[in-house]
C-alpha cells in the first residue's frame, strides 16, 4: 500500500467519524416515548397494501414524540391538521383520509408548542407522514439522504432547502448514547428509515415506518408490490428482524388498526 493511498484511507475514516458524531443536545437520554394520533385512513382495497386482503380496509397514522433530556424530537407529522373539522375527508388515491385531532392540540396537551421540537425525524416522505411539516420550520429535520434527494414525481424537491437537515447515509446512533437509533430500511421509498428507541422501563421499541404497514403483511413477510423497490423491501423486513432479536426490542407498526387499543396515546407517555 503506498503512503498515498494510507493517507487518504485514514482522511476518508475521519470523514467518517466526523459524519457521524452526534446531534448537538441537552443533557440525559430519551426519558419518555408519547404515541400521538395523526389520523385516519379508509382504503377502498385492502389488498393494496396487505397482499392477499380482499374488500375494504383502514390503517392507523401514527406519529410519535420523544423526550430526549432538554430535547424533544418528533417522529413523523402526520396527516394535514387542516382535515380536522372536515367529516368528509380528503380523497388520496388509495382511499379517503380523514382526522379527528390535531397534531398542534396534541402537542399543547403535552405543555408543548411546534417552536419547541429541536428534531423533526421522518420514517420517509410519503404525505400521510409529512403532512404538517409546514408547522415546524425551524426543526432540524432528520431523513436519510437517500429520501431527501428523491425527486418529487412531477420533479422539485421534497423538503425546502432553508430547513435546517441532517441527511443520514445508513444507521445512525442519533445522540450518541444509543437511545435513539435511525436503522435504515429503504425499498417501500428510497430512503426509508425506522426509529429504535431505547426506554429506561419499557425496554427497546422499534417504530415501524412504512417498512411494514400491517401485522399480517409482517407475520407473512410480505410486502406491497405498490413499494418503491420490493426485493430491497424485503430485505429490509430480515434487517428490522434481526434489530429486533439484537435489541430483545418491540415492534410498534404504526399503521396497523388493531395495535390502537394496546396503547397508551399522549398526554399519557412510556418512560
Ligand atoms: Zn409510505
Amino acid at each position: 500500500m503506498s503512503w498515498l493511498l494510507v493517507v487518504i484511507l485514514a482522511w476518508f475514516a475521519g470523514m467518517q467519524s466526523a459524519w457521524a458524531q452526534p446531534v448537538p443536545h441537552g443533557t440525559g437520554g430519551a426519558e419518555r416515548l408519547y404515541v400521538l394520533y395523526c389520523g385516519d385512513i379508509a382504503l377502498n382495497d385492502a389488498s393494496s397494501f396487505t397482499p392477499g386482503a380482499s374488500g375494504p380496509g383502514a390503517l392507523s397514522d401514527t406519529c410519535y414524540l420523544i423526550k430526549h433530556g432538554t430535547d424533544w424530537l418528533l417522529w413523523d407529522t402526520g396527516l394535514p391538521d387542516s382535515l380536522v373539522g372536515r367529516p368528509e375527508g380528503m380523497k388520496s388515491n388509495a382511499g379517503v383520509w380523514t382526522s379527528r385531532k390535531t397534531l398542534e392540540s396534541q402537542l399543547a396537551e403535552v405543555g408543548l408548542k411546534p417552536s419547541d421540537i429541536r428534531y423533526l425525524a421522518l420514517s420517509h416522505s410519503h404525505p400521510d407522514h409529512v403532512g404538517n411539516l409546514n408547522l415546524f420550520p425551524q426543526a432540524t429535520l432528520v431523513v436519510q439522504k437517500a429520501e431527501y434527494d428523491w425527486v418529487q414525481p412531477f420533479g422539485g424537491p421534497r423538503f425546502e432547502p432553508e430547513q435546517p437537515a441532517i441527511k443520514a447515509e445508513g444507521d445512525r446512533d442519533l445522540f450518541g448514547d444509543g437511545s435513539v437509533t435511525l436503522i435504515s430500511t429503504p425499498g417501500h421509498s428510497p430512503g426509508h428509515q425506522c426509529l429504535l428507541v431505547r426506554l429506561p422501563k419499557t425496554g427497546a421499541v422499534l417504530l415501524s415506518g412504512d417498512a411494514v404497514h400491517t401485522k399480517a403483511n409482517w407475520d407473512h413477510h410480505r410486502v406491497p408490490e405498490r413499494n418503491f423497490n420490493v426485493p430491497q423491501s424485503l430485505a429490509s423486513l430480515d434487517r428490522m428482524a434481526a434489530v429486533l432479536k439484537e435489541n430483545n426490542a418491540q415492534l410498534w407498526i404504526g399503521h396497523e388498526v388493531s395495535e390502537v387499543p394496546l396503547r397508551k396515546y399522549a398526554p399519557q407517555y412510556y418512560e
